[in-house]
Order: C-alpha cells, then structure tokens, then sequence
C-alpha cells in the first residue's frame, strides 16, 4: 500500500520550514511521498496575500527537483472553505490503494480542537506532528493521544517573517528555494508591508 504524506497549508509563500518538515516526516514515517495542498480558503486564516495561482506556482517550484514531493491542486479546484477532512475524503477516492498521514508542524497541535470536525480526521489518516519552535504542545488530551509525533529539527522560519522580510527589503536567499525567490521577485510578490 502507497504510503502518501500530506501537508496542507497557505503556502504564502512556502518556505524551507515547510520543506524540511516533510522531508523529515517522509524518512521518519517513512512516505512514499508528500502531496503539498494550497487551501483556497483557510478557515483559520482572515485570507491570504499572494493570489492562489501564485500560491501554487511557488509550491511547484519548490517541489520541481523532488521525485517524491509533489504539488496538489485538490483544495484550489474546489469551491469554499479548504476542509481537511473533505481533501481526505477526496484523497481517498482518488487513491482508492493508499494509506495517508497529514503532517502538520508543533504549533497546529494546540488548534487541533479548533479545527472542523478533527475525529472526522482522524478516521481517515495519521496525523503526525513535527517540531517547531515556540509552538505548544498542548492540546485536547484525548486528540492528542492519536497523534504521531516525529523528531525535526526546529527551523523557527514563517511565512509571515518572509513576508515581512520582503516588506523591509531584506534578504529571503536560503529562507526560500531559489526558483521561489525568483518567481516572487519577477512577480513583485509581498513587496508592500503586508504581514
Ligand atoms: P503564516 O506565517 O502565514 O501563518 P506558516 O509559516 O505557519 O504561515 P502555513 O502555510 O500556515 O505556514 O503552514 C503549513 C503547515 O506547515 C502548518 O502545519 C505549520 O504548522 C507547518 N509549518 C510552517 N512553518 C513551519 C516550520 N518552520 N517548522 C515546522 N512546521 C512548520
């Protein structure tokens, strides 16, 4: 059985945080693969900065050089809110012969109970859970209980700091890929404060 990571998120923009973690998430485990999921809508998110056509060119440009990480369109095709658990129902239907772990960082731990129907989660993957700086690790006991959680090495990077790193005409060289880093900069991406 093909053994699919999946790690959603805003991506705006994606960075070496978010690679690392998957990287990590796929020896620990280990993956066949990681699938990474541009939300269109973040339900936890007041929206994002950068257009979701932009969001998903830079996550393709990141993944370009991985034969195992792989960008995924499954969250931008479909109307409204990016539901978690409607993503696995989808993964599922379309991988009728996998089995599938939603890798999220330290700090998601904690909204874990705040996130739509986490039990409906849970019944379709393993939820595993990376380090990241500064995050608690608190959480609904009885949710936490069926994490996984894995070793990484914490890299205190965020989308928001690239963001405002761009804002404030300051250097993004080894925060982001470098393909990225072209594209937001041909594309004036975050160039107005916007974190
Ligand atoms: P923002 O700063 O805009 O809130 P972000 O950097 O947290 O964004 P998201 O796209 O929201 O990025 O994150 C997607 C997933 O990646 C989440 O599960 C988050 O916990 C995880 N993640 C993001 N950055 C890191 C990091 N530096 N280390 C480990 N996990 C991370």
């Amino acid at each position: 059985m093909r053994r699919i990571g999946v790690i959603g998120g805003t991506f705006d923009p994606i960075h070496n945080g978010h690679l690392l973690l998957a990287r990590f998430a796929l020896e620990a485990i280990p993956l066949d693969e990681v699938l990474f999921i541009p939300a269109a809508d973040p339900p936890l998110k007041p929206g994002t900065y950068a257009p979701a056509a932009e969001r998903l060119a830079m996550v393709e440009l990141a993944v370009a050089d991985s034969d195992d990480f792989m960008a995924s369109r499954v969250e931008l095709e479909r109307l409204g809110k990016s539901y978690t658990v409607e993503t696995l129902k989808t993964l599922h239907e379309t991988h009728p012969d996998a089995e599938f772990f939603f890798i999220i960082g330290a700090d998601n731990v904690a909204q874990m109970a705040t996130w739509h129907d986490p039990e409906g989660i849970l019944a379709q993957c393993t939820v595993v859970a990376g380090s990241r700086p500064t995050a608690p690790t608190d959480g609904d006991p009885e949710l936490v209980a069926q994490l996984r959680f894995i070793d990484t090495p914490l890299i205190e990077l965020s989308s928001t700091q690239i963001r405002q790193r761009l804002a404030d005409g300051l250097p993004i060289r080894h925060m982001v890929p470098a393909a990225v880093e072209t594209h937001i900069r041909a594309k004036g991406l975050y160039a107005a404060s916007c974190s």
